[in-house]
């Protein structure tokens, strides 16, 4: 068993879209971002890449490169995925946090975790998914942009 964390941020810029584990949702404000800025994949990419010791999102998709600009996140967690395969390594569950004042992701939270357990070949009741704000403290409490945690175990050499 291998267990591994990530974590991600990025700022609101102008947009009327976010995109959250995969999934659109309507919102005030997009993310700025290089690619989709979808911040969970993004958490999520760097928590098994620590799992598996194979370094950060950064080093496999920089941010400079212009194949990744406006890029579909899933992408990225397909790529990671691959390379856990190689490596003998599965998915045994994945735990995930999203700390933001907006958007609400109560409706969206069974589509997140249905993209999410996809991307990750797991059952949705594999993946969980968690909101919280930070009682208005904050870059997040100000509404400057939406951060993510994730945890993440593997199972194999
Ligand atoms: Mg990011």
């Amino acid at each position: 068993m291998r267990i591994g964390s990530g974590i991600d941020v990025h700022a609101f810029g102008p947009g009327d879209h976010v995109t959250l584990g995969g999934v659109r949702i309507e919102h005030t404000h997009g993310l700025v971002a290089h690619s989709d800025g979808d911040v969970v994949l993004h958490a999520l990419c760097d928590a098994l890449l620590g799992a598996a010791g194979l370094g950060d999102i950064g080093q496999h998709f920089s941010d400079r490169d212009p194949q990744w600009r406006g890029a579909d996140s899933r992408r990225f967690v397909s790529h990671v995925m691959a390379l856990l395969r190689k490596q003998g390594l599965a998915v045994v569950n994945a735990d995930l946090t999203v700390l933001a004042e907006s958007p609400r992701l109560g409706p969206h939270r069974d589509a997140m975790r249905g993209q999410i357990a996809q991307l990750l070949e797991v059952d949705p009741e594999r993946v969980s998914l968690k909101a919280t704000t930070t009682e208005g403290l904050g870059f997040l409490g100000r509404v400057e942009g939406i951060a993510a945690h994730a945890v993440v175990l593997l199972s194999g050499t």
